[in-house]
């Protein structure tokens, strides 16, 4: 059992797309030669994706082969390392479960200790990779000498040979170089996958971010973030290697059918000179995604259905909305802490269902943490509690929640929705009254179809048959109104461009 240690720190260490896309596109090269390798000692490989390593190998190979995967890393990446484990003996006694990694080697380390052979071997291993990774003392850096000239890309470790650009040749460091040599070729797995999938979709892959979000009145990139729900339990009760095989191709292929499936909805009709998206990883069960922000909710909407559709399991999602501008290391510790929110939407309510949740900084502001951004919405208010959104939503709400939005935005002016949002801040009643008064002046013949959008909106907010006020709902059992209408003003005017 593998798994790539910080993988995130290693992709988006720079926020230049080259770097990025580079760095994901080296690690789908060691995985295949993984992959390769294991094959040619007649190994039966589970899985080899998202960074996560599982096969059954001859005993007599491990050691050799330990050392060829450490060596692909270090050829490759130089930085990028995985760690590894291995049965030698089988048998002994894994020591106490706690949480350490992501993607699935953390899933199966914080599952419960099955009691069938199979699982046990896996969660056996689950347990010694954990310990592995926490008593793992050497990470490989490249020697910083004080004066020398820091390189252009990273700024951290030392410039040793210039990387040539349209602009003119650039100081790098050797691991920013072969990052960057590796993400502008267009030769990348997923775009050539793309091809095949939308072959006639018009214009090329974006060579940065500037490129990626042209077209886009205000430059706004969405991250996405979205993965299976309760893959991991279903992983640890899967009876013998065959069927973990089995089951990790079937969910890949799903995620993938989904993925491309969904760009081609959302992006149905688009035409440009650069993709407006990039994919940047499939792996096991999850996807991580750049689009331009007004095709997000599009997106995703038809990558949870597809996902559910393709894989059979429920899905969660996580957008995350700012300038292209803002560091993609904030995109994404913002969209995985979002993530854990649309998981336990997912799992709450009366049935399993896949679940969104979204974040958008209309102002750049650095932070890590999505409940200090969230708390803006909410405010005391006489001795209760408002909350001006209801996300994250449950698939079928969050398909309500875009009709909503898409009708707001035709039916109500830019200016008009400006100031109905600014109202809301205002309160309860400030807000109902400044609304009403403003649908009361609006042509006769929209009237109807707005009261019934306020009404629907409180559809929005989850709680049936409770009191309400407009479009504000009274949480039952607790003194706070909740309302959905700021959730659909944003993304209203997100929607405005597409
Ligand atoms: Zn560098």
């Amino acid at each position: 059992m593998g798994d790539v240690d910080a993988i995130k720190d290693y992709v988006f260490e720079s926020s230049r797309l080259p770097q990025i896309r580079g760095a994901s596109a080296l690690l789908m090269q060691c995985e295949a030669e993984i992959r390769r390798r294991i094959r040619e000692v007649d190994g039966l490989l589970l899985v080899a994706r998202g960074g996560f390593l599982l096969a059954e190998v001859p005993a007599s190979q491990v050691p050799s082969l330990v050392q060829e995967i450490h060596q692909i890393f270090a050829s490759r990446t130089i930085t990028a390392t995985m760690t590894l484990a291995w049965e030698d003996p089988p048998g002994a006694l894994p020591p106490p479960p706690s949480p350490i990694a992501d993607g699935w080697a953390g899933r199966l380390i914080r599952a419960a200790p099955p009691s069938d052979p199979f699982p046990r071997r896996v969660a056996f291993l689950a347990a010694r990779l954990r310990a592995a990774k926490e008593s793992r003392t050497t990470i490989p850096t490249l020697e910083t000498l004080p004066f020398a000239r820091k390189c252009a890309i990273c700024a951290r470790r030392n410039a040793s040979e210039p990387l040539y650009l349209p602009g003119g040749p650039l100081p790098v460091c050797p691991i920013c170089w072969k990052r960057h040599d590796a993400g502008r070729e267009a030769r990348s797995g997923i775009r050539r996958m793309w091809r095949l999938w939308h072959p006639g979709f018009p214009g090329e892959p974006p060579q940065d971010l500037e490129q990626l979000v042209e077209g886009d009145p205000h430059g706004r990139l969405a991250f996405i973030y979205a993965d299976g729900n309760d893959i991991g339990r279903h992983l640890m009760a899967l009876s013998d290697p065959q069927a973990y095989q089995a089951f990790s191709r079937k969910i890949h292929r799903g995620v993938r059918r989904a993925v491309f499936e969904a760009l081609g909805i959302a992006l149905k009709g688009w035409h440009g000179n650069f993709w407006p998206f990039e994919l940047i990883n499939i792996g096991g069960d999850d996807i991580t995604l750049l689009i331009q922000a007004r095709y997000a909710l599009p997106f995703a909407l038809a990558f949870l259905e597809r996902f559910h559709r393709h894989t059979s399991f429920t899905a969660s999602c996580a957008i995350v909305i700012a300038d292209h501008k803002y560091p993609i290391r904030y995109f994404e510790a913002l969209a995985a802490d979002l993530l854990q929110g649309a998981k336990e939407r997912a799992k709450s309510g009366p049935g399993p269902d896949s679940a969104l949740h979204f974040l958008w900084l209309p102002e750049p502001v650095a932070g890590e943490e999505a409940d200090l951004f969230l708390q803006r919405y909410q405010s005391e208010e006489g001795g209760r509690h408002l909350r001006r959104t209801a996300r994250p939503y449950r698939l079928t709400q969050a398909r309500l929640l875009y009709e909503l939005a898409l009708e707001l935005r035709d039916r109500v002016s830019r200016s008009q929705r400006q100031q109905w949002a600014e109202a809301l801040t205002r309160g309860v009643l400030p807000s109902v009254q400044f609304i009403q008064y403003q649908i009361a002046r609006a042509p006769e013949g929209d009237r109807p179809a707005l009261w019934k959008l306020l009404e629907q909106a409180r559809d929005l907010c989850g709680f049936t048959g409770a009191n309400h006020l407009l479009f504000w709902v009274e949480e039952p059992g607790r003194a706070a109104w909740v309302t959905a209408l700021m959730d659909l003003l944003e993304w209203a005017e997100l929607l405005e461009a597409a």
